[in-house]
């Protein structure tokens, strides 16, 4: 058989399967089933057991039920709407088979008169008589219809039987493939090949079989792939060769002694990762990773004062204009005066905009700052040999590994972020880097106290407001999120922000999703420059601005969010000296679960602890807010249920990587599983 060792069969188009013309692929395609392969992943809901024949007389109305009957007689009315009827019988009663829409010929073909067929459908009764409206299933051959089929969720357009007919078809010509695992490996899941893992997963005994060893052995291949494409990648950048960066602790020295605090010991260890790869012939591709105001920006200066010591510029990249004019204006202040450092605003002047793309290109500055315009086709650097990319944890693998080209093989690369990730994603979220953290809070900073608080008592709330702000800090007052209306969340912001400008005059701003970039930028330097004390917004307060100022946050609606994201909204207060505060106001009286859930946010300042919690809570969904950035959904795995995979797929991995072993048996799992092309790249 042709399919046979080919792999290549499940990439083929849909086409390919009897059965399919263009337009079921057409639907298939809207639901994202590419090829054959992607139509395995769509698992049967339940099944319909058509083996069970019945006898007329036992018949219950509204079931579907097999019966074999003989035909008895024709009724073709030839009237238009009416439809046609055949009277069948058994040894025990009648029951007749009503046809909209079928022709006469039709009809007499497949019930032909005096001859015992095996009809299905759902049984009916009308002015006494049982009957069968257009049935699912009329055949001479019984064995074709007493079958179990399984229940899809299916897509309009597409029958159930069409679509077992197409599961059907695939897995009885499913390729037979080389085994990629080892030996050790497979006994964990009773060395279930993937063939029979496949076929299990669709035999309808098996739905909701999860911690059967099939399942486990699936769930465990898509694991290992992409932790596997991930660690190729790393391999793959790690065996860049790179001019070494070399410096001396003059730099360290220099900004750690304008610092009126001292740096924590992740702070030193996360630098002196960085300043090891930078030190290294091999090109870095790190992320430092930790929770909102760990202080990983002074880290990222420091090592960039190194790199400019030895003689190469450096870009840093920040997701939005006025958080890339903040670390501008500390490096300025942190630096020594010779050192020439830009900010690339789109909002300079054509002639200043043009000088700094000059002097970038003629060696003359040595760290410039802005957002993604610093890598604009137009801006050549002389030297670029060090590109710091802030919060930007949504992209994906390619987009990091496109910037990490960009920069050319001098070039190291840091990212950073804030969004602390459970541990069992970590290889499959950020795998492709070696990975820094910072776990320690600065010892100067004082936990935020987190308080609940009903809706009904929004003037408590006033009050406290009016006594922070008469002691002149800032606060943040975040709307209720409404997913399914972006209209409401606007609505709601407003109303709220007339409500207290009612209150509070001149003092409120309002920041909402319809407002532009430009305007927001004013917006939050007004609020920077402690113009408004009040700052009114749905969730865009941006990630990584410092507002030492900003002492209490106010989130309505609190139950709409998860954890990690309330941990991040309440990390935008209390990185000043002061006692900060954040409010969770809700609707109506918090059920068991939620208290639940809101006692480990009151009790835990740990973003990573928060979010293990939130995800074991929650589920994986969307609560790292990854949805956008191209990161993988796992098909089968699910990081809680299946964590012993997880931890057993990176095991592997760290084997694979230390004992340097050929990863060939894993091309045909790379091929079939990594769904980001990336992997043409590399194998
Ligand atoms: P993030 O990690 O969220 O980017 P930042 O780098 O913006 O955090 O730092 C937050 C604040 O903490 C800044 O005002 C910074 O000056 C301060 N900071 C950084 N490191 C320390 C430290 N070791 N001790 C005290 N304050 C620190
Ligand atoms: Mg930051």
């Amino acid at each position: 058989m042709e399919n046979k060792n080919n792999f290549n069969y499940l990439l083929a188009d849909l086409t390919k399967l009897n059965g399919v013309g263009k337009k079921t692929m057409e639907i298939l395609k809207k639901k994202k089933v590419n090829n054959i392969f992607d139509l395995l992943w769509r698992l049967p809901k339940s099944y319909t057991d058509r083996t069970f024949v019945t006898k007329t007389c036992d018949l219950l109305v509204g079931k579907v039920q097999t019966v074999r009957v003989i035909a008895l007689k024709y009724q073709f009315p030839r009237v238009r709407n009416l439809p046609n009827r055949v009277n069948c019988f058994d040894s025990t009663g009648k029951i007749d088979c009503i046809f909209f829409n079928s022709h006469e010929g039709y009809i007499r073909k497949i019930l032909p008169l005096n001859e015992e067929v095996t009809i299905n459908g759902k049984v009916s009764s009308y002015k006494g008589r049982y009957q069968i409206t257009n049935p699912t299933y009329v055949s001479h051959d019984s064995s074709i219809v007493e079958t179990v089929e399984n229940k899809y969720s299916l897509t309009e357009g597409i029958t159930e039987k069409t679509y077992n007919k197409i599961i059907n078809q695939i897995l009885k010509e499913l390729p037979i493939l080389n085994e990629w695992h080892d030996k050790e490996i497979l006994k964990n899941f009773d060395n279930e090949s993937w063939n029979d893992a496949i076929v299990k997963l669709h035999d309808p005994t098996n739905i909701e079989n999860y911690k059967a060893s099939f399942y486990k052995r699936l769930a465990y291949d898509e694991i290992f792939a992409s932790f596997l494409v991930n660690s190729e990648i790393r391999k793959k950048i790690k065996k860049i060769k790179k001019t070494s960066k070399k410096f001396t602790k003059k730099s360290y020295n220099e900004i750690t002694n304008k610092l009126n605090f001292n740096l924590t010991n992740d702070q030193k260890r996360s630098l002196e990762d960085i300043n090891k790869d930078l030190n290294s012939k091999s090109k870095m591709f790190r992320l430092l990773q930790g929770d909102v105001g760990s202080g990983k920006t002074i880290v990222s200066l420091i090592s960039a004062l190194n790199v400019v010591s030895s003689g190469f510029q450096v870009a840093l990249m920040a997701p939005t204009e006025i958080l890339a004019r903040q670390h501008y204006m500390l490096a300025k202040k942190l630096f020594p005066k010779n050192i020439s450092i830009e900010l690339l605003s789109s909002k300079s002047e054509n002639i200043e905009k043009k000088r700094i793309v000059k002097e970038l290109e003629n060696n003359k500055i040595e760290m410039v700052f802005g957002t993604h315009a610093i890598f604009q086709k137009k801006i050549i650097f002389a030297k670029l040999g060090y590109i710091i990319i802030d919060e930007q944890h949504k992209f994906g693998v390619r987009q990091r590994k496109l910037l990490s080209d960009k920069g050319g093989d001098d070039c190291d690369v840091l990212l950073m972020s804030a969004t602390p990730i459970p541990r069992t994603l970590t290889m499959s979220v950020y795998g492709d880097m070696d990975v820094s953290i910072i776990r320690e809070k600065p010892s100067n900073r004082k936990e935020v106290k987190t308080y609940s608080k009903l809706e009904s008592k929004i003037d408590e709330v006033i009050e406290f407001v009016k006594k922070e702000m008469k002691e002149g800090n800032q606060i943040f007052w975040v709307c209720p999120l409404i997913e399914e209306s972006k209209k409401i969340d606007h609505q709601s912001s407003v109303k709220k922000y007339e409500f207290l400008n009612a209150l509070f005059p001149n003092q409120v701003a309002l920041l909402h999703g319809k407002i532009d970039n430009e305007e927001k930028e004013k917006i939050l330097n007004k609020f920077l420059n402690r113009e408004y004390l009040i700052l009114v917004s749905t969730t865009i307060i941006e990630v990584g601005i410092d507002f030492p100022n900003a002492n209490v946050i106010i989130i309505e609606n609190a139950n709409k969010f998860g954890l990690s994201q309330l941990h991040q909204l309440r990390g935008r207060v209390g990185r000043g000296i002061k006692q900060a505060s954040c409010i969770l106001m809700f609707k109506s009286n918090l059920t068991i679960n939620a208290k639940k859930r809101i006692n480990i946010l009151k009790n835990s300042n740990d973003g990573f602890k928060i979010s293990e919690e939130d995800m074991k809570l929650r589920g994986f969904g969307d609560l790292l807010g990854f949805k956008q950035s191209g990161i993988k959904y796992f098909r089968l795995a699910d990081p809680i249920q299946n964590e012993d995979l997880f931890l057993l797929a990176e095991k592997q991995i760290n084997k694979i990587e230390i004992e340097n072993i050929n990863i060939d048996k894993y091309k045909s799992l790379l091929k079939l599983y990594d769904q980001a092309d990336i992997i043409n790249d590399i194998v």
